[in-house]
């Protein structure tokens, strides 16, 4: 975890990318205090991810909306701070495109809105996605 200065969150997924890998997280639905902002606003806990010993808090400001993770060992110390990339549901689609070939992207379009697509080529997406940790059926519905 030491050397890492970027994770990307997919909001509307709830999961953590790390290394290539979508992790699965617990959102934080009280407002818990979750450090201070560069900026001087307060920061709060948003969500919560483990990867193998380490606990990933990502905090919030309330001011300037920067995300920030915190990565903690088991007792809860602190190892590192990471500057966090948003995914939020309107950059989905481009986050999304990005991972895919086109054909793959329009396939995973097709099959959202109910159109014709090609099986192979859908699986072929499909089995991407699933192997990076993202849930195709999940995604389907923010492409509709
Ligand atoms: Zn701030």
């Amino acid at each position: 975890m030491e050397g890492i200065k970027e994770v990307v969150v997919i909001e509307p997924l709830n999961s953590l990318v790390f290394e290539g890998k979508a992790i699965p997280g617990k959102r934080v639905n009280s407002k818990l205090f979750g450090g201070f902002c560069e900026c001087g606003g307060i920061m709060y806990q948003k969500a919560k991810f483990k990867k193998d010993k380490f606990g990933i808090l990502v905090s919030e400001c309330e001011k300037c909306w920067r995300n920030q993770a915190l990565v903690l060992s088991v007792d809860g110390e602190l190892v590192s701070k990471v500057d966090v990339k948003v995914i939020d549901r309107s950059s989905i689609s481009d986050f999304i495109r990005n991972i895919l070939s086109s054909s793959e992207y329009k396939a995973l379009i097709s099959k959202a809105s109910g159109g014709k697509y090609s099986y192979p080529v859908f699986s072929k997406a499909k089995r991407k996605l699933e192997n990076m940790g993202i849930n195709v059926n999940d995604l389907l519905g923010f492409f509709r």
